[in-house]
């Protein structure tokens, strides 16, 4: 079944409103087994708005339209859906009943403004409106369903879900399956991933493979299609563990996992504690760790040291290794480590050094330059980075390593 979607608005048209209302139909959609083969916005304009209708209904089974149903001048869906079907507006006594209803609970009589949301295109099927004014309606033109919902997202989703939704279902070809999987992965550059896994994909079993991007992490997403809901979940199932295999420890969560909410479900189940001593991330490490609610079960504490000074007052650690080494070093880390665990109590601390730039660097220790240190009870190991790009790539690559070398380590407990 072809879908399409259209968003009506001047707002969107000036970049004033996100079309948040495209994306939220596409996921519900896809959900379903729906695709969306192709999606417009137009402005408020009449012409505009019939032509879009118009050539996507041409070319789809169905058009789910939202926006530009309300009582303002500007709301002139009704209108312009009216003249795409070669039909006329009339009073809807169904829809006038409604926003009655409306008015009548919010204690007053209906504007006559409010009124002209009752004028409807003659054939509308009307689709209730649980949540505001504005009814939504079904047309037809040729073999097309055009679905009209309010632009509003909260009652634009719940009319989607309640009527919509179950109604395209039932047609041919709207009971297919998609299920999307998602390893997100961290070390491997996206090319490296791709050469791993790429022949995993498969039409003949309904797999392909996509990639995205959100800098320092790597999404696979593995998405499957098929008839019956048991093969599309079981074929899902085997490529995603095969695709594990292949990746090994660089997946670092699946889904809705993040790195953040891995870590702590490690932290729970190994019951250690954790203390931190930053000094390029200024402090990154610690928030993130402490946004997962319940992290104060297992971090313990976080020191900013950012001059020396403060590396040697509040960690203890030696000004004149601080001279001998530099601020940025193998030793260096390893004292704070050892500082603020002593400091803490906790089983593990970590400990950042390096150079975020933009300035700061030298021949020997370029920006991007980042020694991490882990000390347990047993040792304390320190690994050297050299990171680019722009400071803020630096702290959020480096936390993020920081968070990574955690989790292994965690893993191997
Ligand atoms: P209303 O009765 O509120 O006038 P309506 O159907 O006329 O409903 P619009 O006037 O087009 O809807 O939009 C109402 C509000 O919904 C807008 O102010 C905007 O914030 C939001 N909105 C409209 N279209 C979208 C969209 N495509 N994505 C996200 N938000 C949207
Ligand atoms: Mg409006």
């Amino acid at each position: 079944m072809n879908v399409s979607t259209l968003s009506i608005g001047d707002e969107l048209m000036y970049g004033e409103v996100i079309d948040t209302n495209a994306a939220a139909i596409a996921t519900r959609l896809y959900a379903c087994g729906l695709k969306v083969r192709q999606h417009l916005a137009v402005g408020d304009a009449e012409a505009e708005i019939v032509a879009a209708i118009q050539s996507l209904a041409a070319a789809s089974d169905a058009v789910i339209v939202s926006g530009g149903l309300g009582p303002t001048i500007d709301d002139i869906t009704a209108r312009a859906a009216a003249k795409a079907t070669d039909d006329r507006l009339v009073m809807n006594d169904e829809a006038l009943a409604h926003l009655r209803g409306v008015a009548g609970k919010l204690g007053g009589p209906l504007h006559p403004h409010n009124e002209r949301q009752a004028l409807l295109p003659a054939a509308a099927t009307l689709i209730p409106n649980p949540a505001g004014t504005a009814c939504g309606f079904i047309l037809t033109r040729g073999c097309c369903s055009l679905f009209f919902l309010p632009g509003v997202p909260g009652e634009m989703t719940r009319m989607l879900e309640e009527t919509i939704l179950p109604a395209l279902r039932q047609r041919p070809g709207g009971g297919r399956c998609l299920r999307t999987g998602v390893l997100k992965v961290l070390g491997p550059s996206e090319a490296e991933v791709d050469a791993l896994l790429s022949d995993l994909a498969d039409p003949g079993t309904g797999v392909s493979l996509a990639y995205g991007v959100t800098f320092p992490e790597i999404f696979v997403k593995i998405r499957v299609e098929g008839e019956i809901a048991e093969d599309v979940a079981a074929t899902l199932a085997r490529t995603r563990e095969r695709a594990r295999q292949r990746l090994g420890e660089s997946v670092y969560a699946e889904d809705d996992e993040t790195m953040d909410s891995v870590l702590a479900g490690l932290f729970r189940g190994k019951a250690v504690t954790l203390s931190l001593a930053e000094s390029c991330t200024g402090g990154l490490v610690a928030k993130r760790i402490t946004d997962i609610p319940g992290s104060s079960a297992y971090f313990l504490a976080g020191v900013v040291s950012y001059a020396n000074a403060a590396k040697s007052s509040v960690l203890g650690v030696s000004p004149e290794l601080l001279a001998e080494k530099g601020a940025v070093s193998a030793e260096v880390a390893t004292a704070m480590a050892h500082g603020v665990r002593r400091l803490s109590g906790s089983d593990i601390a970590l400990a950042v050094t390096g150079i975020a730039g933009p300035e700061g660097g030298t021949p020997d220790k370029p920006v991007g330059t980042v020694y991490i240190a882990m000390a347990t009870p047993t040792d304390c190991r320190t690994k050297l980075f050299h990171f680019h790009g722009s400071r803020e790539e630096i702290r959020t690559i480096t936390a993020f390593m920081a968070m990574d070398w955690l989790r292994t380590y965690l893993h191997s407990l």
